[in-house]
């Protein structure tokens, strides 16, 4: 027995693993579900292409993240790149942000922008992702961009999601910024706006380069081919789907929070079990093309709101590194979501988007030189009401009985890569800290 044990070896997990051995704990054991460690933030080499689980570019805006990525793999092996970001709608390309980049589109809609935004409703509180569009942006912005890219990225009503999750992600505005972005096209330099305005990407071997170097620095073994079937809170033991049982003193979970509540074995007064239905979040698919042509797009990415395409954004790896895509070739990704569907469904989405794709950019069938299909099942946590007001409570309750659940879909968030890395070092330091008091 060990006295703690971390589930999972996404970011977090490895965080967490990294930060104890830091801290000079030895005594634990870190188990993973798969055959290989990363979660999210891993890569796939085909025929010559090197395809991320979607898009992962690393913006970097803490000091301490900043220090141990170029600790693990040194500045020269990343390339640091300012976005070419657009957005695809009324047959227009424009820059994002969408609303500081109006020009280009119907004069109509820049009109209907601008005259939301002056007229935008003086609300108070904001009781969800909707409201909170109209009351920042105006009807326009919501009408042409936001509401239906949102809805389009969740798979899932606007009106039902609250607006908890939106401070860093969506970008605020002005309304001389509107107008000098609907008067002239802006140079990408002047758009240095939002968290994602610039990034690094490794050179080589995709995102999963540096997360391999953090896993190299862990001394204990991952033991990965273990996914954890049942968690008794009680007795403070694990079985896992190979027949192995470990027990424990403490416990960091960084698996998908809706899992381990449905897989608790509970004391009989605890009745989180039945919460876990109410935890929503919907999948990714994306699709990965390896392309035998070497200008497919001088973009990084592009955003699809309109509803007549399937899938909500487009980017091109080769643009994030030349090493992504072999000599004269290019790379492309592309995501939908969806929740709760059957593979049926998903099936005639994908199909339905491969062929979009391909008439969008005018890519013959002949030019495909590698294709690769990922399903992400945990993607995007829907922040409703019920999530905002639950959430904090059930976190506490596993906490008080020694269950630390962190990281994305631990701690059920909308989160990045940093991210993880902080929450996995908080949670080693709680844990040695609340130790020695
Ligand atoms: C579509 C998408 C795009 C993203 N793009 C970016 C980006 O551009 N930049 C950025 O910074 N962040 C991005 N992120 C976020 C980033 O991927 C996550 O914040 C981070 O990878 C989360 O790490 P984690 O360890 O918390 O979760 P995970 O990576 O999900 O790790 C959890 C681990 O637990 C394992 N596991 C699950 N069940 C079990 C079980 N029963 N037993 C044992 N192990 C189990 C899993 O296999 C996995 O390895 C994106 C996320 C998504 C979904």
């Amino acid at each position: 027995m060990a006295e703690i044990i971390i589930l999972g070896a996404g970011l977090t997990g490895l965080s967490a693993a990294y930060h104890l051995e830091q801290l000079g704990k030895q005594d634990y054991q870190i188990f993973e579900r798969d055959s290989t460690i990363g979660g999210l933030c891993r890569t796939v080499q085909q025929d010559g292409f090197t395809f991320d689980y979607t898009g992962h570019l690393l913006h970097l805006n803490n000091p301490y993240f900043q220090d141990l990525i170029y600790n693990l793999l040194a500045p020269e092996n990343f390339n640091t790149i300012t976005r070419r970001a657009y957005i695809y709608s009324q047959n227009t390309y424009t820059k994002y942000p969408y609303q500081v980049n109006l020009f280009g589109l119907p004069a109509e809609t820049i009109t209907a922008c601008i005259q939301g935004y002056l007229e935008r409703p003086k609300l108070k509180n904001t009781k969800n992702f909707y409201q909170w569009a109209h009351k920042n942006f105006g009807a326009g912005i919501t009408k042409y961009f936001l509401a239906p890219y949102q809805n389009k990225i969740f798979a899932y009503d606007i009106r039902k999601v609250s607006d908890s999750w939106t401070g860093r992600f969506v970008p605020q505005t002005s309304l001389s910024a509107m107008i000098n972005g609907a008067i002239s096209d802006q140079p990408e330099i002047t758009q240095q706006i939002g968290y994602n305005a610039n990034f690094i990407y490794p050179k080589s071997g995709g995102i999963f380069s540096w997360v391999e170097q953090l896993g190299q620095r862990i001394k204990q073994p991952i033991q990965t081919n273990h996914s954890a079937k049942t968690i008794d809170l009680k007795n403070k033991i694990i079985t896992f789907t190979n027949g192995r049982t470990e027990k424990f003193k403490t416990l960091i979970s960084t698996i998908p929070l809706d899992y381990l509540l449905k897989n608790l074995v509970e004391p009989s007064h605890s009745n989180l079990k039945i919460l876990a239905p109410k935890l929503i979040c919907n999948s990714v698919t994306n699709f990965n093309l390896g392309v035998n042509r070497p200008d497919l797009s001088n973009k990084h990415w592009v955003y699809f709101p309109e509803p007549e395409y399937k899938f909500y954004r487009l980017g091109f790896p080769h643009n994030f590194t030349n090493e992504a895509a072999p000599a004269n070739c290019s790379s492309l990704y592309g995501e939908f979501s969806h929740v709760k569907k059957s593979p049926a469904y998903v099936q005639a989405s994908l199909k339905t988007s491969l062929k979009q794709v391909k008439q969008l950019l005018n890519i013959s069938e002949h030019e495909i030189l590698t294709e690769k299909i990922i399903d992400i099942k945990h993607a995007y946590v829907i922040y409703n009401q019920w999530r905002d007001h639950n959430l904090p409570k059930i976190l506490q309750t596993l906490a008080d009985q020694k269950l630390y659940s962190c990281g994305r879909y631990g701690a059920w968030k909308y989160s990045s890569m940093q991210e993880a890395i902080l929450d996995g070092k908080a949670v080693a330091e709680n844990i040695i800290y609340a130790d020695s008091r």
